[in-house]
């Protein structure tokens, strides 16, 4: 239709048109322009998928371990060569800066190259003689078919917090990208295609509700991964849950920094100004409220509020280009209704960052930086995970009380301090309820060998993704007791 083409999916090794009623505009965020039609696929397509992956998987998990890597080093490889094309289309879908496309794709390729240990990552125990002549071991084996929901927010690195590690330890695939930016993963999965791996192995279904129900509710599909919004995140947990699957669902957030009086303030407002407005603030570690505490104030707001002033706002793909827009036109719409609501509770808009005119871009989706302040502790705009660029300044007299004002928040993905006192960071490490802290640092997504995840609504399920728990979650455990007569030649 109009020379607008309609996406495929990939199932069991062939390229299939979808059978979908309906089709949702891939648009880019930046320009308004469509850049391609993704289907909503029906539940039978995740059925084909769930068969193809089913029948692969009986002989990828007797596939030895080494040679399943080797697929993985092709794959690390295909995407190396294919990094700046692919951080393009990253930017061309998702509206986030080149620099910050180029980023996500370093961490996909880092989780790629952290499965190839899997040989040694998987490794069981052993203790011989249990009891006299009796030995047991615990093996790791593969669940079956697994699968990942994946949020819009980065199209490329999500489904290498898990895929790598799933199919490394012997389990086949299934991936439902974002609707909202299905580009990235068809380019992916044309470099899968040409690393030869076995027909089935890895899937794609495009789609929504419809495909993600159908995931949900297959009996062949052992294993869930989800990553989005807190109350998607907790209606795929049980409903999968229900059906007897393991479960990692990673929910929304609303990140708290806390800057004492002794932070180095220069570099703490640079920091606190990337980490709120990176990736136009739609990042689950963004932040969201900055608490100053005691004479942190004055001097926080007034760099903070410069910074947010300067920042370049405007098409990623150019240089110099510093923050891009946000997603679509109804999360446009949304965020600025929450600042209007936001200043109609009491907030003063320190800066106003709604309506900005970006030339050359007027369809664009964009906010600038904006920053509200004197934010009720305890009102909406304090609490609603808002995903965009707009940081809510509250003051506190104490660290304790700050560290109380974390602590009371719904959400537990990321929590900061910016201090140069040892002794407040250590206690804010310790007391603060989040499972990812940073210390004079914005938090990013930690680096592929360690487990990812937040606590309290921003995560539902046990195991993480990335590294050893993803080892964890993509294997179950076996234990083996053996007895052998010692006369055994003699039956021969
Ligand atoms: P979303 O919850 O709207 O969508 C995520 C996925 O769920 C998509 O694939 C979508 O098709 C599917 N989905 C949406 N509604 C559904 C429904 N009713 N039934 C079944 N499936 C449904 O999230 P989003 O807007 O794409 O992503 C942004 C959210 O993701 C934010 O809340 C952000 O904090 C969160 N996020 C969290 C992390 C983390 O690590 N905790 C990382 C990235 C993003």
């Amino acid at each position: 239709m109009n020379g607008i083409s309609s996406l495929p999916n990939y199932i069991n090794g062939q390229w299939l048109t979808s059978n979908a009623t309906e089709y949702l505009d891939v648009i880019n965020p930046t320009t308004a322009a469509i850049l391609a039609r993704v289907p909503l696929s029906p539940a039978s397509e995740v059925h084909q998928a769930a068969e193809a992956a089913a029948v692969a998987f009986e002989s990828w998990r007797r596939t030895p371990a080494t040679e399943r890597v080797q697929y993985l080093f092709k794959l690390k490889n295909l995407l190396e060569e294919n990094f700046a094309d692919l951080a393009r289309t990253i930017t061309q879908e998702c509206g986030k800066t080149l620099a910050e496309s180029q980023g996500e794709m370093r961490r996909a390729i880092e989780n790629v190259e952290i499965a190839c240990g899997i040989p040694m990552m998987m490794q069981g125990t052993n203790l011989e003689d249990i009891a006299r002549g009796i030995d047991e071991i615990m093996i790791r084996q593969p669940l079956g078919v697994v699968a990942v929901i994946c949020p819009f927010n980065f199209p490329g690195m999500i489904p290498f917090w898990f895929l790598p590690y799933a199919i490394a330890t012997g389990n086949t695939y299934i991936v439902k990208p974002s609707e909202k930016v299905p580009l990235t993963m068809q380019k992916i999965f044309k470099l899968i295609e040409k690393t030869g791996l076995p027909k089935g192995v890895i899937n794609l279904v495009n789609g929504a509700k419809a495909a993600v129900d159908a995931i949900l509710d297959h009996p062949q599909i052992k294993a869930i991964s989800f990553v989005g919004s807190t109350p998607v995140a907790k209606y795929i947990y049980s409903r999968g849950a229900a059906n007897g699957k393991r479960m990692q669902c990673q929910g929304g957030a609303k990140n708290p920094i806390i800057v004492l009086p002794d932070a180095d303030m220069e570099m703490t407002t640079k920091i606190a100004a990337d980490s709120a407005f990176g990736c136009a603030g739609q990042r689950c570690l963004a932040a969201a409220i900055a608490v100053t505490v005691g004479e942190a104030r004055a001097r926080f707001t007034e760099a903070i509020a410069e910074i947010a002033k300067k920042r370049v706002v405007g098409n990623g793909l150019e240089q110099g280009v510093e923050m891009g827009p946000v997603i679509t036109s109804q999360s446009k719409t949304r965020i600025e209704q929450l600042i209007q609501q936001g200043v109609a509770a009491g907030a003063e808009l320190l800066v106003d960052g709604r309506n900005p005119q970006i030339t050359g871009y007027e369809q664009g989706n964009f906010i600038r930086p904006t920053i509200l302040q004197n934010v009720s502790p305890t009102g909406e705009i304090a609490r609603t995970e808002i995903f965009g660029p707009v940081l809510s300044l509250i003051h506190l007299d104490s660290i304790d009380e700050a560290i109380a004002l974390v602590n009371s928040g719904q959400y537990g993905n990321m929590a900061c301090l910016f201090t140069s006192s040892g002794a407040a960071a250590r206690k804010f490490r310790y007391e603060a309820e989040a499972g990812n802290i940073g210390i004079n640092i914005g938090v990013a997504a930690p680096m592929a060998f360690f487990p990812f995840s937040g606590w309290k609504d921003s995560f539902f399920g046990d195991l993480h993704g990335q590294g050893n728990h993803a080892v964890e979650f993509f294997t179950q455990t076996k234990v083996v007791v053996e007895r052998w007569p010692n006369n055994w030649s003699r039956q021969f």
